[in-house]
């Protein structure tokens, strides 16, 4: 599997077949440097998981190198408690950076490069407001005028700008601005700012600075700096990409990165965006950012997502040059793959219906043999005990059962998993409700798993868990967080929220093997899907499971309906 997705992905990656011409032309000095630059103003999602696969990969594959960079420019909107968690998803993923930087490390030169773009005549001071400003700009389909203050001589720039910095000037007065065209037909080139005045504290310059530089600014500097060689960024910065070289062109920086933009990746029914996922969690519609449902790198940790699963995930994507959206079943699909391979089995009953072997004995127990992977003998057996009191699940009676239902029902045999054949002899009613609250069976010790028992044939076999030894736990079942799949617009996402994305299901049974299971570990529980210990509320009194994916394949089935 995995070597048929590289296969694809390197078919497909046209940035690296850029690379590879470089390459062979000696740009760059034959050298392959990238950086992750993300901001740190939310959790990482699962989109970010494609460009560090693409940063990351990229400089793996060509023996390069690859930073990671915050851009932490706007001390508003971030925080340290992102900077670890980004850190800390990185790393999960499997990936290490070479070198570690802050944009806030190149201030001070960042401050110098826009003094020399003042005295070069490249940069003004401008007291234009936001809305005047806006006016002055134009739009698509009409020209912009110059700022009144464009034409200041160098001398009152380089003071202004003095002044800006020594916080002279309260927030938004005054900006700093390229002089580059205001006629262009691109938007980024009608003199865009370079810094703006933001009285607030920086994590990590504190006060020093009351001046912040733009991110179109900051970025291709950065990346000079670095000695980056390919600057991997989203289709969006497009358009930025003639400012990224107007500013190094400029400057006549040594260092000439290359801006390469690749298309975002998009998935139905989930919101991909740390702004709007920030606001879901304002208003309380999820509990945190790795709420399970959400699409963090941290959520899909916690839901039982492997780190291989988003690997293989971002590869068999690809990266192309347009814009796409990938069904979230495709996700679903690579994570299954995965626990398929290497997650332990286990029984557990989510709506449980108690069974009593009429004929088995009061006070026997067994312990039969279960093997914990049907196709990997390697992974060994365990021992699931078995008793007079089962449960089975609620689901798998019915008094009156159709043709074609092959589970249990009165007078019927069916077969439990490792053990034993058990025929429904009675059903024991709610004498007010009506409801079934038992049933009556009874087993044939002939049967028993392992035995080689070929006498009579049934259809149906059914998880279990002995009462006496079965521990209670909640199991968490998700579903997608944006309903109406059809639209890919998520900006209305509000109105597409799924009001039902979560079902806690709080009387459960599951094996007793299931003791010992640490927070985090995943399995399959026979029959209904993958699951993993949560790692926050999961207690060994009361043990929390999540749901990571059904069993049921929807991805093969959408991929052959679309062939
Ligand atoms: P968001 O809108 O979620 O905040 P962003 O692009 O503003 O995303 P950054 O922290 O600036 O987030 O992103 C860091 C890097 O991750 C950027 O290079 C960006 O292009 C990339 N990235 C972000 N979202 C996606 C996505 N959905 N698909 C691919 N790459 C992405
Ligand atoms: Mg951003």
């Amino acid at each position: 599997m995995s070597e048929k997705i590289n296969d694809i992905n390197e078919h497909s990656n046209f940035i690296h077949k850029i690379i590879d011409e470089d390459l062979k032309n000696e740009k760059h000095n034959g050298k392959v440097h990238t950086r992750f630059p993300p901001e740190p103003n939310g959790y990482l999602h699962i989109g970010h998981a494609k460009a560090i696969c693409l940063n990351f990969g990229t400089a793996k594959k060509y023996n390069g190198l690859c930073n990671l960079r915050f851009d932490d420019t706007n001390p508003i909107k971030e925080e340290v408690e992102y900077v670890e968690a980004i850190k800390r998803d990185i790393k999960w993923l499997g990936f290490d950076w070479d070198r570690l930087f802050f944009a806030s490390d190149y201030f001070e030169q960042l401050y110098d490069y826009a003094v020399k773009l003042i005295k070069l005549g490249k940069a003004f001071v401008c007291d234009l407001d936001v809305e005047e400003m806006r006016k002055y700009r134009g739009t698509l389909v009409e020209k912009g005028k110059d700022s009144p203050f464009r034409n200041r001589s160098i001398e009152e720039n380089l003071m202004l700008f003095e002044k800006m910095k020594n916080g002279e000037f309260e927030k938004g007065k005054r900006v700093l601005r390229a002089k580059i065209d205001m006629k262009s037909p691109n938007l980024n080139m009608r003199d865009p700012v370079l810094y703006r005045i933001l009285h607030a504290t920086h994590d990590r310059t504190r006060d020093k600075w009351c001046i912040y530089p733009m991110y179109d600014y900051t970025h291709p500097i950065s990346d000079a700096i670095e000695g980056i060689t390919h600057s991997l960024c989203s289709l969006e910065f497009e358009d930025h990409r003639p400012f990224y070289d107007w500013v190094l062109d400029t400057l006549e920086h040594k260092n000439r990165p290359q801006q390469i933009e690749f298309a975002r990746l998009n998935i139905t029914n989930t919101v991909l965006s740390k702004r709007k996922l920030l606001a879901l969690l304002e208003q309380g519609l999820v509990d945190g950012w790795d709420d399970p449902r959400m699409p963090t790198i941290s959520a899909l940790r916690r839901r039982g997502y492997t780190p291989k699963s988003i690997r293989d995930f971002c590869d068999i994507v690809g990266v192309a040059k347009n814009n796409s959206i990938v069904d979230i079943a495709m996700l679903e699909y690579c994570v299954r793959e995965d626990l398929d391979r290497n997650a332990k089995r286990g029984m557990a009953v989510l709506k449980p219906l108690r069974v009593v072997i009429e004929n088995y004995p009061e006070d026997k127990e067994e312990f039969l043999v279960a093997e914990n992977h049907p196709k990997n003998p390697k992974m060994g057996t365990r021992e699931m005990p078995f008793s007079k009191v089962i449960y089975i699940e609620q689901d798998d009676f019915l008094e009156d059962p159709p043709k074609k239902f092959f589970r249990l029902a009165p007078g019927r045999e069916v077969r439990l998993k490792h053990a034993y054949f058990i025929e429904c002899v009675d059903v024991i009613k709610d004498e007010q409700t009506g409801q079934i609250i038992e049933l009556r069976c009874t087993y044939d010790p002939e049967t028993k798993s392992g035995s080689g028992f070929n006498k009579r044939k049934v259809k149906g076999t059914l998880h279990w868990v002995s009462e006496k030894h079965a521990l209670k736990a909640e199991v968490r079942l998700y579903g997608h967080m944006l309903v109406n799949e059809s639209e890919s617009n998520t900006d209305d996402f509000k109105n597409r929220i799924n009001q039902h994305s979560v079902k806690k299901l709080s009387n459960c049974f599951v094996e007793q093997s299931f003791i010992d299971a640490e927070r985090g570990s995943s399995f399959q529980f026979l029959r209904h899907g993958y699951f993993c210990v949560d790692t926050i509320d999961s207690t060994k009194e009361k043990p929390v499971f999540n749901r990571t994916v059904s069993l049921r394949d929807t991805w093969a089935k959408v991929s052959k309906t679309n062939k």
